[in-house]
């Protein structure tokens, strides 16, 4: 797939309920289109932060929550790792550490319990988004 927008230049994007255009770009411009990054708002250049439902791109019109589950679908099939094996592998290294590192007043069961939590919202909320982009081996950014 060959890329429309560049980090650079950036893409317009239109506030329904100001109708003010903003471009965005550069890092926040990357962030925003990666759908395996966790976000929820981006900002209007008239009235600040909004919710990413309220937003869309101003050459295509699609809706920019639309946009990034659309492109969520779109990845490989085996994108699910992100999804699926990163939580589990975070939720079995997280309960094995705390297990093994727990306070000596702390259950084996909690402490499990615990840490597959930790782990797994490590590789949901910082580790899957960081490493999720470059392995599905998509500049979701550059996509229409
Ligand atoms: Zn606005």
């Amino acid at each position: 797939m060959s890329d429309r927008y560049t980090l650079v230049s950036g893409r317009p994007y239109v506030h329904q309920k100001c109708g003010t255009t903003t471009v965005i770009n550069e890092g926040h411009f990357a962030t925003l289109c990666n759908p395996f990054n966790v976000c929820l708002g981006t900002i209007c250049a008239n009235c600040g932060p909004g919710s990413l439902k309220d937003f869309h791109w101003e050459d295509t019109g699609e809706s920019i929550s639309d946009y990034r589950k659309r492109l969520r679908c779109e990845a490989p099939l085996w994108a699910v790792w992100y999804w699926l094996f990163a939580p589990i592998l975070g939720a079995a290294i997280g309960a094995a550490v705390m297990v093994n590192f727990k306070a000596p007043n702390m259950t084996v069961t909690s402490a499990a319990i615990t840490g597959a939590g930790i782990g797994v919202f490590l590789m949901i909320f910082l580790v899957g988004p960081m490493i999720t982009g470059p392995i599905v081996g998509s500049r979701f950014y550059g996509q229409r």
